[in-house]
């Protein structure tokens, strides 16, 4: 099995979702570009974050084919190829569905600057529209919407960052979800 340290790596973030409570049970999904390879590792679809293994993690091509893995890629790997086909210094892709930040994504309600660490992410955390989740209307829909930022929501659903490694998209959605957080009870 190759990549190991990048499967390793991922699967330490997918325990991460958890214990910073940036999801809740399956939700959400990780990946990492290999650009040696032109092609990127994703978690698995439906497995619990505590009891993915290494070899869980699924490699793909960037066209949607499973290269090496027994399992089921995350259902939204076209969310996550359609950036490293198109934008090469994107490295890694994290998408969550954390509490107070899909709860702005629900009521499609941009997340405004009340904090500096919104730096991190742009001007705001805006809101793209709700296209079903899995599909490639979802992928193009948050593609085109990001431009220059780190991160956004998705419609009715939640949060998707992009970064140049799997700690930098991390942390980025750690910091939409404070900023959700603080927007909520600094606006009452
Ligand atoms: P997967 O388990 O297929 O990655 O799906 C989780 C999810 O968040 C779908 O949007
Ligand atoms: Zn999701």
């Amino acid at each position: 099995m190759d990549y190991l340290k990048e499967r390793e790596l991922i699967v330490a973030y997918g325990k991460q979702l958890i214990t910073e409570k940036l999801t809740t049970g399956t939700g959400g999904n990780l990946s990492a570009y290999l650009p040696e390879a032109h092609a990127m590792l994703i978690s698995p679809s439906g497995i619990p974050y505590f009891e993915t293994r290494p070899e869980d993690i699924v490699l793909m091509d960037l066209q949607g084919n499973i290269l090496e893995g027994n399992r089921k890629p995350s259902s939204e790997y076209d969310l996550h190829s359609i950036f490293y086909r198109n934008r090469p210094e994107v490295r890694s892709v994290v998408h969550t569905h954390s509490e107070y930040a899909t709860t702005f994504a629900c009521l499609q309600q941009p997340i405004e600057p009340l904090h500096y660490i919104i730096g991190s992410v742009g001007e705001k955390v805006r809101c793209c529209e709700y296209k079903t989740f899995g599909t490639r209307e979802l992928a193009e829909e948050a593609f085109h919407f990001i431009h220059e930022d780190k991160g956004i929501l998705l419609g009715n659903h939640g949060v998707l960052t992009i970064g140049s490694d799997l700690a930098s998209a991390f942390s980025v959605a750690k910091d939409i979800e404070v900023l959700a957080k603080f927007d909520t009870y600094g606006q009452q």
